[in-house]
């Protein structure tokens, strides 16, 4: 889940790696390091610091290091604690071929302990160094002949960055599972782990493919298989610009990306309107069961699909976590379709899942916010969100644009197969355009949500209840708040309170019910006093005008009136608000909390 950069052209590459790394940040950052090769005497100086990028900034800030090919990284420890020895970059025992790594080497034991009977010394734990010595021993005279060879020794996940003194002017990447793409500057040229780290010097990119290989100079850029035949590749333009990748003003990213839904919502309701892919619809008239696998957030979007996919296009889905769907004993066929939704599209779990389904016949869908991702160009077709990027590691705005996305899916198979009539398509899609300026009163309501948090911002757990399509927000609600504030919450369908959960509740448990005015007003209501009788505190999401829920709530955060299949578009965005201000409060780091990295590309 790192961060990899490389440079090669023109400028010095130190102040471009550290621009680069703190955009890289969100994957990984624990620890970070640059590699350069010095401009005067042509060695490698490597430079590591344990801690966040501005760490190893401040480690750099007297150091007069000038280099034009050179490597960064930015980690998410997988083997070994977050060392300054663990670090990346690795270098090879003569110090002439550094590499950055991101993923996972599978064989590393087997192929350390070959390199340590050859006598090769290791300086960390990790599975990555073994790739430094492996350059190093299998060095032809010829870097790219040379990662060819090393490319085949290598199982497991990862892209990998390397540069060397015998060569000095150019960078090699190898991608396998980890994602890679390649900046096309002028005079210059990059390599990093996603397009934000060089969207400051270009907007031209090549994305490499699992077991390709690129060759990257100042003025020129070759990519290859693993045996050496050259591949041609077409370069992609993005569109958007550096400023989307800033906060803009705001004090955290998470708090301008939720504060950004109103306009990313209106976005991809246009975005999927406009690219409707028929081929797609009229496909899913014979399928027979769709699976959707995810992780995380995405999972949650999921399983709010599931009711919408049913009801709407009547096919039959099961949602599963990606991680387990992979072992478990798939029951699939030429007419299962398999969706997989991930914000970056590299998602490890839900790609190795939706790979292995595709070989065994299924037909492949994703769902992904990030153009030319892996599970875009792997999967039979694919559906977007239209974010932009999320640099906040709790997922906010991409969740709620999935959810419009998954319904709009739903909607237009529905209207393909015949199970819903043109007239309702019609009706909830004019509902849904309702949809941005509804959120953005919620969001206006910021000041009442604060207080609130201040309130409860001590409480050591709390209980999330919703029923039907808001008990996904349920579980939504309580892992933001867990991932950004490290309260521990549980999410849980009200219904099911009483079988288990409610001997938790005591007058010290904060429960937030999710229980707008739809057909399960008075269910969710009934389960509410049962909290209240146990003297629960009780923070209800309502419908705005519901005065009666106002009698058994301590608190009450108001939403704008929709109709039924819409709310968990609106429920979940006072959850946001809530956990971003309990954490904010608490005064911790809710664009990088501990443990977490934005883009889970391990296994
Ligand atoms: N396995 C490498 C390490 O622990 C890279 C980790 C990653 O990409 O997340 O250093």
């Amino acid at each position: 889940m790192c961060g990899i950069i490389g440079y090669v052209g023109k400028r010095n590459a130190v102040p471009v790696l550290l621009y680069g790394l703190q955009r890289l940040e969100y994957r990984g950052y624990d620890s970070a390091g640059i590699a350069v090769i010095e401009k005067t005497d042509r060695k490698i100086i490597v430079e590591k610091q344990v801690g966040k990028i501005k760490d190893l900034q401040e480690h750099l800030w007297n150091k007069k290091i000038e280099g034009h090919t050179a490597l960064g990284h930015t980690r998410w420890a997988t083997h070994g604690a977050p060392t300054i020895e663990n670090a990346h970059p690795h270098t090879s025992q003569k110090g002439t071929i550094s590499i950055v790594h991101n993923g996972i080497i599978e064989n590393y034991l087997e192929l350390k302990k070959e390199l340590l009977d050859k006598g090769y010394r290791f300086k960390s734990e990790t599975d990555t160094e073994v790739i430094a010595h492996l350059f190093e021993d299998l060095y032809t005279g010829d870097l790219l002949e040379t990662a060819f060879k090393v490319a085949k020794k290598l199982r497991g996940a990862y892209a990998v960055g390397v540069i060397s003194t015998y060569e000095p002017d150019r960078i090699i990447g190898i991608k396998k599972g980890s994602p890679l793409i390649v900046g096309l500057g002028k005079d210059e040229n990059f390599i990093a782990s996603d397009i934000p780290a060089v969207l400051e010097y270009t907007k031209d990119f090549i994305a490499l493919d699992d077991g390709e290989i690129a060759l990257v100079k100042t003025d020129s850029v070759e990519i290859f298989n693993i045996n050496g035949k050259k591949i041609e590749k077409k370069p992609f333009h993005v569109t958007w610009d550096v400023s989307v990748a800033e906060k803009a003003g705001y004090k955290h990213f998470m708090q301008k990306e939720i504060h950004e839904q109103p306009r990313t919502i209106g976005d991809t309701i246009t975005g999927f309107s406009s690219s409707k892919d028929d081929q797609l619809f009229c496909m899913l008239k014979d399928v027979d069961r769709l699976y959707i696998i995810a992780c995380g957030t995405s999972y949650h979007a999921g399983l709010i699909g599931k009711f919408w996919i049913e009801r709407f296009a009547k096919i039959p889905v099961e949602v599963d976590y990606a991680s387990e769907y992979r072992y478990r004993d798939r029951i699939i066929n030429e007419n299962s379709v398999v969706m997989g939704i991930s914000q970056s599209g590299e998602t490890a779990d839900t790609r190795f899942a939706l790979l292995d389904a595709k070989k065994e016949g299924a037909k492949t869908i994703s769902l992904v916010n990030v153009v030319g991702s892996s599970l875009s160009r792997e999967t039979d077709y694919v559906l977007y969100t239209y974010c932009g990027p999320e640099i906040g590691v709790a997922a906010t705005k991409t969740f709620t644009a999935q959810l419009v996305s998954l319904l709009l899916f739903a909607l237009e198979a529905g209207v393909k197969k015949g199970t819903i009539s043109f007239r309702d398509y019609e009706y909830i899609y004019n509902q849904l355009i309702h949809i941005p300026s509804k959120v953005e009163d919620i969001l206006g309501k910021d000041d009442q949500v604060k207080e609130i948090a201040h309130r409860y911002m001590n409480a050591s757990d709390f209980l999330f209840l919703g029923r039907n399509i808001n008990y996904p927000i349920a579980l939504e609600g309580a892992l933001k708040l867990k991932e950004i504030s490290y309260i521990h919450a549980e999410g849980y369908p009200a219904g099911e309170m009483k079988h288990g959960p409610i001997a938790l509740i005591d007058e010290k448990m904060p429960v937030v019910c999710v229980a707008p005015k739809d057909r399960f007003y008075e269910k969710i209501f009934s389960n509410i006093q049962e909290v209240k009788a146990r003297k629960g505190k009780v923070l209800s999401v309502a419908t705005e005008g519901d005065s009666q829920i106002k009698q058994i709530s301590d608190e009450v955060i108001y939403i704008s009136q929709t109709i039924d299949p819409l709310y968990p578009i609106l429920t979940v965005i006072p959850l946001q608000m809530l956990s971003y201000h309990i954490a904010t409060l608490l005064g911790k780091d809710v664009d990088q909390p501990r443990n977490l990295a934005k883009t889970v590309t391990v296994e």
